[in-house]
């Protein structure tokens, strides 16, 4: 059990994208008190500026990586509180939830994430965060690179139909407009492979991560899944 006299640790969960990673953090942070970070959100921030400020073509083409670079100190990325638990991501003091959420900006993400001036501005926000632990982070390199001290570090995966289909259903039934299934998985393939092969910070699973397909997992089981490595990550570390 968590009590508020238990050390409070950092959580990192990275995956592929759409692998369920932002709902398994979100329940968990919510069940244990801890606060949650979408680390993706950061990175579709910082991409929808290039898109707006014309530093980048749709799916990132002519990216304008020097012109980025000198924005990035004077962009802001805070999360908002919602009345119903959730956060929204604003980006310079505007709510851009919505938008970092549609497909323009999940087509070009891939490529301004792999910029190493992007990497290290939000790595170190990230770490900022994450200064008084207590924090579940997800993302592609938090088990890696922002914390490698992490405490209980997860590394989801599930194929990428099941990706895809779960990614198509959340744009459905949030109304994102006219797009394909087709289209979602190979932007879901296209982003796996961005990913897992640039120069820096690449997705890898962390040597003491501990590994989780979740396929043909209810939402349930992965709670109980989750909860019960964190129960036992502070059991051992109160001995
Ligand atoms: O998690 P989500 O799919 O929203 O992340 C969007 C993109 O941001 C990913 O495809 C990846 O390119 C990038 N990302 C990253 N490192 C992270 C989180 C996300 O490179 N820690």
């Amino acid at each position: 059990m968590n009590t508020p006299t238990s050390p409070r640790i950092i959580v990192a969960i990275d995956g592929f994208s759409s692998s369920g990673k932002s709902t398994m953090a979100r329940r968990l942070a919510s069940a244990v008190g801890y606060r949650y970070i979408d680390s993706g959100a950061m990175y579709r921030a910082v991409t929808l500026y290039a898109l707006e400020h014309d530093l980048c073509g749709p799916g990132g083409e002519g990216l304008d990586a020097d012109g980025l670079a000198a924005a990035l100190p004077g962009i802001t990325i805070d999360f908002a509180p919602q009345p119903d638990g959730s956060q929204h991501t604003l980006l310079d003091g505007r709510d851009v939830e919505s938008e970092i959420r549609l497909l323009r900006v999940s087509e070009a993400v891939s490529p301004v994430a792999a910029l190493p001036a992007v990497r290290r501005r939000l790595t170190a926000m990230q770490q900022e965060l994450g200064r008084g632990r207590g924090i579940v982070m997800d993302g592609r390199d938090i088990g890696t690179t922002v914390f490698p001290d992490a405490e209980l570090k997860i590394y989801l995966d599930a194929s990428a139909e099941t990706r895809a289909r779960r990614r198509f259903t959340e744009l459905m039934a949030k109304g994102a407009g006219e797009v394909s299934y087709e289209e979602v998985l190979a932007n879901v393939v296209h982003r796996d492979e961005i990913d897992r092969t640039r120069a820096e910070s690449p997705l890898r699973r962390a040597d003491d991560a501990i590994g989780l397909d979740n396929s043909s997992m209810t939402l349930e089981e992965q709670d109980r899944w989750l909860l019960e490595r964190f129960d036992h990550t502070i059991q051992s570390l109160r001995r």
